[in-house]
């Protein structure tokens, strides 16, 4: 009888991925904003950094993941091949590995033994890649997807500030897109906390703490510059 349980970590890797680039939008794009804002640029110069900073952020955030991704992806494509020729060319070894990886999983050396052989007849290249490498199919790497999914999430985040510097007034972009943006900010982090299953105060709090130190550090910035220009 299979009992319903249910792992919020099975479901939210997709989604902290989500949050992330979307924060990554928000407060890069936010801080860029309120930095020019400070050192008094004209409202189309702020919207023109604003889309700016969206589209390479988002670039750089699509270029960051293709890469890691695809190295992971290299990585694992890699030491399935090494396992692949070990597997042919020492299998007596490879079985005793597999072995004593179960015993010290827990299970008696009688019970590893006779487990890994069975898997090893099963599919020998899957019980290791999964129980020695710790490649499992739901972690391949699909580079493509990681980072459209993390250019459009960064995107999104970046919106968000940018819309709000675009419908008030230039004297009102500082305060309202810095406290638009903490709102979203503590939105998206109760959010993540929320589904992960984690305290919502806490996260909510951690991810607007980062948000408001950043933009702070670009006001300092900008009014520094500011006072330069003028
Ligand atoms: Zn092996």
């Amino acid at each position: 009888m299979r009992h319903s349980e249910y792992h919020r970590s099975h479901h939210i890797g997709w989604l902290r991925a989500a949050v992330l680039g979307a924060n990554d939008g928000i407060i890069s794009t936010s801080s860029l904003i309120i930095g020019i804002a400070t050192a008094h640029a004209t409202h189309q110069n702020i919207l023109l950094t604003g889309m700016a900073g969206l589209v390479s952020g988002a670039m750089s955030m699509a270029a960051g993941e293709y890469v890691s991704v695809s190295s992971q992806s290299d990585t694992e494509t890699a030491d399935l091949g090494r396992e692949r020729d070990e597997l042919a060319t020492q299998p007596e070894h490879e079985l005793e590995e597999l072995t004593s990886i179960y015993i010290h999983r827990g299970l008696t050396p009688e019970l590893a033994k006779q487990v890994s052989k069975q898997l090893t007849a099963h599919d020998a290249l899957a019980a290791h890649a999964r129980d020695e490498l710790g490649i499992i199919d739901t972690m391949n790497a699909r580079p493509i997807q990681a980072a459209l999914a993390s250019a459009a999430t960064f995107a999104v985040g970046a919106a968000l500030p940018l819309f709000i510097a675009f419908i008030v007034s230039t004297a009102n972009i500082v305060p309202f897109v810095a406290l638009t943006s903490l709102v979203f900010l503590a939105l998206l982090g109760g959010l993540a906390a929320k589904v992960g299953g984690a305290n919502v105060w806490i996260g909510t709090g951690r991810v607007a703490f980062w948000g408001a130190l950043a933009m702070a550090a670009t006001a300092g910035v900008g009014s520094l510059f500011g006072v330069a220009v003028a």
